[in-house]
């Protein structure tokens, strides 16, 4: 029997990337109805408005014990990094969309901040912030909240945006993003909205039906290259996209929110920092389930036509804003 919970990480030789293996000890950590993450609570305590708290029964420690050693092609190492919740509000229920907008700045400086100090950690190779909403997407704390993952290595989806991003500007000499907004802007038929600084569209290689992508017009790397000014904007065009997925169907839309960044270190400047919506419906009712097809081949089906669902989300982001002005928030852009 394990006696303490093991943190480790297991090549998987046929993908050729590690998988993130750990045994936990205790099952639940919380007490049954009892929130965690408000205020007064052991882990949280008093006296804040966003808070960041280390995850009690991590993926990830710094710590880490392995149940075994490398053997030939079966390698296996501490599951080193860290895993932590950024808790977004006092308030237990609600989103990003309904969060105070100060609190959604602070939110995004704190992001930035755990970036830049989990990166002096020599052994981090990257920080992956990301956000799940919704018990359809397990997640069944309901205090908004996101997490952090530091990790050892670049993971697999990043490895291929770099490379991808990497080879369209050697091949021409500018960069991949900055040519997808411009074709965006052109075309105008995904664009969702737009302020001084960001753009949030419907991807043409959209493969979840409602993703969303938002890009910096100015070539950012990371969290890290952000001043206040773009924060600000940032914070103003996501609480606009999160505030068009609420208003999209009659109940509140799950989704998973993920921001890229380029690697702690090594060159990669050539990297264009942007976030990720993919949200798990694909109508009011139904469900996109990722099944043979996306699972076993990693092909993605797309029920529909992008442009279709972006006039969708267009009609829902008008509804969101006529809202919003109603509740006195003045959006910094414009919509399409
Ligand atoms: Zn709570
Ligand atoms: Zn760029
Ligand atoms: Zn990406």
């Amino acid at each position: 029997m394990l006696t303490e919970s093991i943190n480790e990480l297991r090549w998987n030789p046929l993908i050729g990337s590690w998988i993130i293996v750990s045994s936990k000890r205790e099952k639940r950590p919380w007490r049954k109805g009892l929130c965690p993450f408000c205020p007064g609570r052991p882990e949280t305590g008093e006296g804040w408005d966003v808070i960041v708290l280390d995850n009690k029964f991590p993926a990830l420690k710094v710590d880490a014990v392995v149940s075994t050693t490398s053997r030939d092609i079966y390698k296996v190492k501490e599951g080193y990094g860290y895993c932590k919740v950024v808790v977004e509000t006092t308030e237990h229920e609600g989103d990003l969309d309904s969060i105070p907008f100060k609190n959604l700045i602070k939110y995004l400086e704190v992001l930035t901040d755990e970036t830049r100090k989990i990166c002096k950690d020599k052994k981090i190779k990257y920080v992956f912030p990301f956000r799940n909403k919704g018990k359809e997407i397990g997640v069944s704390l309901t205090h908004p909240h996101s997490q952090i993952y530091a990790l050892s290595f670049i993971p697999p989806r990043i490895r291929v945006e770099l490379k991808n991003m990497k080879k369209y500007y050697e091949e021409y000499g500018e960069c991949l993003l900055g040519k997808i907004i411009d074709i965006e802007k052109g075309e105008k038929k995904r664009v969702l909205y737009e302020n001084e600084e960001y753009i949030a569209f419907l991807p043409f290689y959209a493969m979840w039906p409602y993703e969303v992508h938002i890009y910096p017009k100015k070539h950012y790397s990371s969290l890290i290259d952000l001043n206040d000014s773009s924060r600000r904007f940032l914070a103003d065009v996501i609480k606009i996209i999160v505030a068009g997925y609420n208003s999209l169907f009659s109940f509140s839309l799950p989704y998973i929110m993920v921001f890229h960044q380029k690697p702690c270190r090594g060159d990669f400047d050539f990297f264009h920092f942007h976030i990720e919506f993919y949200p798990v419906h694909r109508d009011e009712n139904k469900m996109k389930f990722p099944a043979g097809i996306e699972r076993g081949a990693w092909t993605f089906t797309y029920d529909g036509l992008p442009e279709e669902r972006a006039l969708e989300l267009r009609k829902a982001l008008f509804r969101a804003s006529k809202r919003m002005k109603k509740n006195g928030y003045k959006p910094l852009g414009v919509f399409y």
